[in-house]
C-alpha cells in the first residue's frame, strides 16, 4: 500500500493546513542546543506556504504531565522556526483554547501559527479513545487538511498523530514520506550484500530487530554493550561488562538460526577493557577470550570494540551495497571509548550503495564525532519509529495515512 502524499493534496490557496511535526529538540535553560529537528521540518512547511496555505504547526516537547509547564513551552521553538523560515511565525500560548482558536481564525495565507505544547493537554496521550478523538476534533477545527510529518512519533497512538488524521483529509509530509521510503528499501528488494550493524547498551531493546532482520540480511555485525550478553552466552568471561543474563538463551537461538539461514553473525575478536566506567579509567586492548586476564581482572568492563574488530567490521561494511547501523559500538560519549564507533561511521561513509544510520544515540554519535549528515545515505530522525518499522510492526501513524 502507498502513503497518501502531498502530491495528492490538491489546491492549497486560501486553505488552512494543520501539520504535526516532531520539534522535540534538546533544550538547556530554554536555549535550543540542536535544532536538527526544526530544520528537518522546514521543507514540508515551506512547500505548504508556497502553495498558498495558512499553516498551523503542532508538536510535543519533552514529557510534561498533561498540564502547562513553562519549562516545556514551545515558545523558543516558534522563535527559531521564525528565524529559519522566510515567513511570519506567530505563537499561540495555548493549544486548543481561546487564544489558539482566534489566532487560527485570523491567520493569513503564507503565515505560520505554532501551537503550544500538545502534551500540556492530557487528552493528547490519553489511553481512552474518546478523549483523543475529542482533542483531535478541537485541533482540526476549521482546517482543510492534516499533514503528518513527525516521523519520530508515527509509532505512537496519540491524538495529534492518529485521530487528527482520521478527522480531516490527511497526507504524509515530505519527511515522513522519505523516511518511510528509505526504511522500505531496507526491508524489500534490498541490494546485496546487505549488512546490519547493531550496538548500543541493551540487547533487550534490539531483540525484535534481530529477529525480523535475520532472514533478510547477509551479515549481522554486533558490538556495543549488547554484545557481552552474546559473549557470555557463548561461555566467555566478560568481567563486569554489561550483561542481561535472562537473554542468554534467546541470543543463543539467534546464533543457531543464523547458521541455518546461512547468515554470518560477526562478533568482536578484541575489545577495549576499562578499569572503571569513567572517562579517565585505565584501559587495555584484549582478545575476547582473555578479558579477565588484564590487570583489572573480573572487575574490568568492555567499553568499546578493539582495533582488530573495527578493521574487520569496516571491511565487511565497505564491501556491502546496503548497510543499516543502529547503536554505538562503545561508550562514544567518552573519547577513550569512541574509536570503534568512529571507525564504523567512517566505513559507512564509504559504502557504494545505501547507508542508513538509525537511532537517537547513533545519530547523535556521528554528529558529535564530526561527520556530516550528507556523509551518509540517510540518518533517520526517529529512533523508536525506525526500529519498530524494521521489527515489522505496523505503525499506527502510517496506517492512517494509507500505508
Ligand atoms: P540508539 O539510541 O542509537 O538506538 P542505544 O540507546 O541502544 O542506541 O545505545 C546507546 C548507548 O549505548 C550509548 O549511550 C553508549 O554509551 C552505550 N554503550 C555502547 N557500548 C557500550 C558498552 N560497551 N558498555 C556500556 N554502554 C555502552
Ligand atoms: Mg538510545
Amino acid at each position: 500500500m502507498a502513503l497518501r502524499t502531498l502530491e495528492t493534496l490538491g489546491e492549497l490557496g486560501g486553505k488552512t493546513v494543520l501539520i504535526r511535526c516532531d520539534l522535540n529538540v534538546p533544550l538547556s535553560d530554554g536555549v535550543i542546543t540542536d535544532d536538527g529537528r526544526i530544520r528537518a521540518s522546514l521543507p514540508t512547511i515551506q512547500r505548504l506556504l508556497t502553495g498558498g496555505a495558512a499553516v498551523v504547526v503542532m508538536s510535543h516537547l519533552g514529557r510534561p504531565d498533561g498540564f502547562p509547564d513553562p519549562r516545556y513551552s514551545l515558545a523558543p521553538i516558534a522563535q527559531r522556526l521564525g528565524e529559519l523560515l522566510a515567513a511570519t511565525v506567530h505563537f499561540a500560548s495555548d493549544t486548543v483554547g481561546p487564544v489558539a482558536q482566534s489566532m487560527r481564525a485570523a491567520l493569513a495565507p503564507g503565515e505560520v501559527l505554532v501551537l503550544e505544547n500538545l502534551r500540556f493537554d492530557p487528552r493528547e496521550t490519553s489511553e481512552i479513545d474518546s478523549e483523543r478523538v475529542e482533542f483531535a476534533a478541537l485541533l482540526t477545527q476549521g482546517v482543510a487538511a492534516f499533514v503528518s510529518d513527525g516521523f519520530g512519533v508515527v509509532h505512537r497512538k496519540q491524538a495529534s498523530v492518529c485521530e487528527a488524521a482520521e478527522a480531516v483529509p490527511s497526507f504524509a509530509g515530505l519527511l515522513v514520506a522519505s523516511e518511510t521510503d528509505v526504511l522500505r528499501r531496507l526491508t524489500t528488494d534490498t541490494q546485496r550484500p546487505y549488512t546490519v550493524v547493531l550496538g548500543g547498551s541493551k540487547v533487550s531493546d534490539k531483540l525484535g530487530v534481530i529477529e525480523h532482520l535475520l532472514p533478510r540480511v547477509n551479515r549481522l555485525l554486533i558490538g556495543g554493550g549488547m554484545v557481552f550478553t552474546f559473549l557470555s552466552a557463548m561461555g566467555y568471561n566478560i568481567g563486569a561488562s554489561l550483561c542481561e543474563p535472562d537473554r542468554r538463551k534467546t541470543v543463543m537461538t539467534y546464533l543457531e538460526r543464523a547458521k541455518e539461514l546461512g547468515v554470518d553473525i560477526v562478533l568482536p575478536t578484541d575489545v577495549v577493557v576499562a578499569s572503571a566506567f569513567a572517562a579517565d579509567a585505565q584501559t587495555a586492548v584484549t582478545r575476547i577470550d582473555a578479558m579477565e586476564d588484564t590487570a583489572f581482572g573480573a572487575s574490568g568492563l568492555g567499553l568499546d570494540i578493539g582495533p582488530e574488530t573495527s578493521a574487520t567490521f569496516a571491511g565487511l561494511i565497505e564491501s556491502s551495497h546496503t548497510v543499516f547501523w543502529n547503536g554505538p559500538m562503545g561508550v562514544f560519549e567518552m573519547p577513550a571509548f569512541a574509536a570503534g564507533t568512529r571507525a564504523i561511521a567512517k566505513a559507512l561513509t564509504n559504502v557504494n550503495g545505501l547507508s542508513v544510520v538509525g537511532g537517537g544515540d547513533s545519530a547523535a554519535a556521528v554528529r558529535v564525532l564530526g561527520f556530516r549528515d550528507s556523509d551518509f545515505g540517510h540518518i533517520s530522525t526517529g529512533g523508536g519509529a525506525s526500529l519498530e518499522f524494521l521489527e515489522g510492526k505496523s505503525l499506527p501513524g502510517l496506517e492512517v495515512l494509507g500505508w
